[in-house]
Formats: C-alpha cells, structure tokens, sequence
C-alpha cells in the first residue's frame, strides 16, 4: 500500500509556507513566497503543488490554514471565502476554488491558528488533551480552540485575539490600532501595537523594558478569560511575540494573579509552568497544522 501524501499551505498576511509530506519528520518539500494579490498567491501554491505532483506522486489532500476572518463552514455558500478584512484585495476571495480546481482533490480549510492547534495536538505540545488553547501573538492575535476532540467552529470560528481588556489609560495611553475596536487584545497588545506605542520594533526592545511587564498584563488579561470561559487543560502560546523566552514566566504568574485561586485546579494553582507552555512544534505548528488539517479531510 502506497502512503498518502499530503499537501499543507500556511497562509499568513505577509508569507504562505506550502509544503508536501505527511508530518514532522516527513516533510519532502517546502516553499515560502509573499502574500500578495489573492489571484498571484493562489496561483504561486498551486504551481507548487503541480511540480510536487509531478517529482513526489499524487497528492491525497490539501489543508489549507489560512490568515482570517474566513468561512471554514463546507455547507455554506461562501466557504472558502476570506470574509471582510482590512488587507486589500482580499475580502470576498474565494482562495479554495482554485486548488480545487486545478488539483482536483479535497481541500481542508480553516483558520491559521485552528490549524496550528490541530498540529500541537497531534504532534506537539496538546499530544493526549482533549480541550486546550492555541494562541498566536505576533504581528496580530488570534486563537484556536480543540475542544472535546475537535476544533471549535461555532457560528464561523473564534476571533480571541479581538476580546475587550481592561485598558488603563493613565498607565498606558496608547489607544491601540484594531481597525474595528480599537484597543481590543490585538489593538494593545500585537507586535504592530508594541511597536507603535514604543516606537521602536519590539526584537530591538531589551528585556528588563517596561514594553514587556505591560505586554505580560495583557496577554494574562486574555489567558484569565479563556481559562474562566472555555477551561481549557492547557495554553499553547505562540508566535513571534507570544514565544519570547522571557516573557512566558511573566504571563504565568500574571494569570495565576488574575485568576486568583478561582479554578481550583492544582495545575493552576502549583504547575502553571505546565499550564501556559511555548509550541512543542515551535514556529512549525501552523504548517504542519495544514498537512493535519490535510490528513483529516480523508478520513
Ligand atoms: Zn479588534
């Protein structure tokens, strides 16, 4: 029996990864290119994919974690569309007719950060959970919930990283950069935010910098909430900032703070370095998240 091969895209607002495998250690092929127009970057991956074809053998399936809002939902009239965003050219894009049509095969779509959570649970740091958290802080936020064994859709699909905070403005006079809302968690707290309210990129900023006891804050804000509201059994944080060494002891104990002993869970309360952990797959997770997403549209 010949093992299915499988196609994954990570598509973010400024790079798509495509790649060809079947897991961490199987990885055969892999290409990076910018995000630009919807019509140039599809056409990029399914060049990929075509050559792939052509050196690896037939592709079984492709999963596609893409940057969002989208419509992840087969059953609606606008699945594969990217729903209103503030990139240009790409609201109302429908980015999954053209694999679909050019490779002929099934093509999984859902977000970057519900993908990611599908890689961390099935290879990395959510192995043997069945409710947990994936959530990404860098140059925006968004999050992935896996919750009694799947992932979370409900209406369309979460939007974490656009929850209210509680925003001191005596303390913290940014007033935040979310197009919709402002100082909502992306607003304050993504790497663009970071870097507008210092005015310096936030790699450049050094660690005992006031930047990130304020960061830690708002990150914990939003780690209390989902722990009060989904209880999930574990926190993956990653992306760019999210997975700074440094700042990951400072969330822990600023979410054990908020929380406050509320959850009477002793992994809150005495192991809450086991609670809010770094990627297991590191900045891997999204990519090998699409050739999971990719493995389950067979099943
Ligand atoms: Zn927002």
């Amino acid at each position: 029996m010949i093992t299915p091969l499988f196609g994954g895209i990570e598509g973010g607002g400024t790079k798509f990864v495509c790649a060809v495998g079947t897991g961490p250690d199987d990885i055969r092929a892999e290409t990076r290119f910018p995000t630009t127009t919807p019509e140039e970057t599809m056409a990029r991956a399914v060049d990929f994919f075509k050559q792939q074809e052509a050196d690896l053998g037939q592709l079984s399936a492709i999963g596609f974690a893409c940057f969002g809002p989208l419509d992840p939902n087969p059953d609606s009239p606008t699945f594969g569309h990217i729903l209103p965003t503030p990139k240009p050219g790409w609201t109302k894009a429908n980015v999954v007719a053209p694999l679909r049509s050019a490779l002929g095969i099934p093509v999984a779509f859902d977000t970057d950060v519900n993908g990611a959570a599908l890689g961390e649970g099935r290879w990395g740091a959510g192995q043997g959970l069945q409710n947990f958290i994936y959530l990404t802080v860098g140059t925006g936020i968004g999050g992935g919930a896996y919750v009694d064994g799947k992932l979370l859709h409900g209406l369309i699909h979460p939007e974490m990283g656009h929850i209210p905070l509680r925003h001191d403005k005596t303390k913290d006079p940014y007033e935040g950069n979310c197009p919709f809302h402002g100082d909502c968690f992306e607003g304050l707290a993504s790497g663009v935010a970071v870097e507008n309210r210092w005015k310096v990129r936030g790699s450049e900023l050094p660690e005992d910098h006031p930047a990130w006891d304020l960061e830690a804050e708002y990150i914990a804000q939003a780690l209390a909430s989902y722990s009060f509201t989904l209880s999930p059994q574990r926190i993956i944080i990653g992306g760019g900032v999210g997975s700074l060494g440094h700042l990951l002891s400072r969330i822990q104990q600023k979410t054990q703070q908020y929380i406050n002993s509320y959850i009477q869970s002793y992994i809150i309360l005495e192991h809450i370095e086991t609670y809010i952990v770094n990627p297991g797959l590191g900045n891997r997770s999204g990519m090998l998240g699409a050739i999971a997403l990719a493995k389950q549209a067979i099943k």
